[in-house]
């Protein structure tokens, strides 16, 4: 569990929400209704599923005890309709919960959901809400939106400095053996502060009174260039980052609106869920992962427009009504998550 990239590190572009904090969800009262489970969209109840969704129960109850197995189970029948009629159950999917109380979910290694308990609180008992949350993080992986990571973008910007580096000091050999006097190596790797402020202390100190005004003053501009050079450079990556970060999160808002109607859940959920995320102190901020929440919802009631939810609907349905049987399921070999099987593995 503690190998999952996690939002908070600014890692996976791959989450819902922003990220908010355990006391805040702690103030709202638990609604969990007790021994209330998903029922099934009515056009998608299938004859003689009462019987295996009675004993996906079971199994659950047993392998995850209470009041957990209600998450799974919930979370088992709305991956196993996105799945189906959407055509996306030619591969497994995994489900975790993670018993932390942050109001996110994240999408992350090959095919893996994951929800945090403060968000299975949140929209507990509203499935279409929490099929808005599964769907949107299974389009992150449709679209392999792949993020950034924290230890990348570390090595990236290093390389960036360096490139500064060498372009400044280019046929310039005295003020590169200068630049190095200064320790410039720790700055490239990024442990050491910043590049300038440094030139007092290493002229007294180091080099001293045996420089001469000229080469001083050569030191200070070159430094001043790579200060400069670099500042840009960092922007315009960073800039892009936030653009393709952003661009990913209304992709997964246009594709898992797609699924969740296909499959017969209730557009209104990705509604609800963009409330409980409104109402976090953190969504009126601006984000490098995350668009504003008031643009995501614009963004959403356009798309109603786009794909109007009753063709979408229609869709769905007839792949369920060719496809009816309910995908298998059982702890992956990790034993860390519930997996939903292939349409090919359903059937072993
Ligand atoms: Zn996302």
């Amino acid at each position: 569990m503690r190998s999952m990239r996690k939002f908070v590190f600014g890692v996976a572009g791959c989450l819902l929400l922003n990220a908010t904090h355990v006391a805040q969800a702690a103030q709202s009262p638990a609604t969990r209704p007790s021994g209330v489970v998903v029922s099934l969209p009515t056009h998608v109840a299938q004859a003689g599923s009462n019987a295996h969704y009675k004993q996906v129960e079971q199994y659950l109850r047993k392998t995850f005890g209470e009041p957990k197995w209600k998450d799974y189970y919930d979370l088992y029948v709305i991956v196993d309709r996105l799945a189906r009629a959407n055509g996306l159950d030619d591969r497994p999917w995994r489900i975790r919960t993670i018993p932390t109380y942050d109001i996110n979910a994240f999408a992350t290694e090959v095919n893996l959901l994951a929800f945090f308990d403060g968000l299975l609180d949140q929209v507990d008992g509203d499935r279409d809400a929490l099929a808005c949350v599964a769907a949107h993080e299974m389009a992150h992986h449709t679209q392999k939106h792949i993020p950034v990571s924290v230890g990348e973008r570390q090595q990236i910007l290093q390389r960036l400095r360096q490139e500064v580096v060498d372009e400044v000091t280019a046929e310039n050999e005295d003020l590169r053996k200068d630049l190095n006097a200064m320790d410039i190596g720790a700055w490239v790797t990024g442990t050491a502060g910043q590049v300038t402020g440094r030139t007092g202390s290493i002229l007294t100190g180091i080099v001293g009174s045996v420089l001469q005004s000229g080469r001083r003053r050569r030191i200070a501009e070159a430094e001043q260039r790579i200060k400069t050079i670099y500042a840009e450079k960092e922007g315009q990556r960073k800039k892009e980052w936030r653009e393709l970060s952003h661009r990913h999160e209304f992709e997964a808002d246009k594709f898992g609106y797609q699924y969740m109607v296909r499959a017969g859940y209730n557009p209104r959920g990705c509604i609800t869920m963009f409330n409980v995320i409104e109402r976090m102190p953190t969504s009126q901020l601006d984000s490098d992962t995350h668009p504003l929440t008031s643009d995501r919802i614009a963004a959403m009631n356009a798309l109603t427009t786009q794909y109007p939810p009753a063709k979408l609907a229609n869709e769905g349905k007839s792949r369920l009504a060719s496809n009816s049987k309910p995908l298998g399921y059982g702890i992956s070999r990790d034993g860390q998550s519930l997996q939903v099987k292939s349409r090919a593995g359903s059937n072993r």
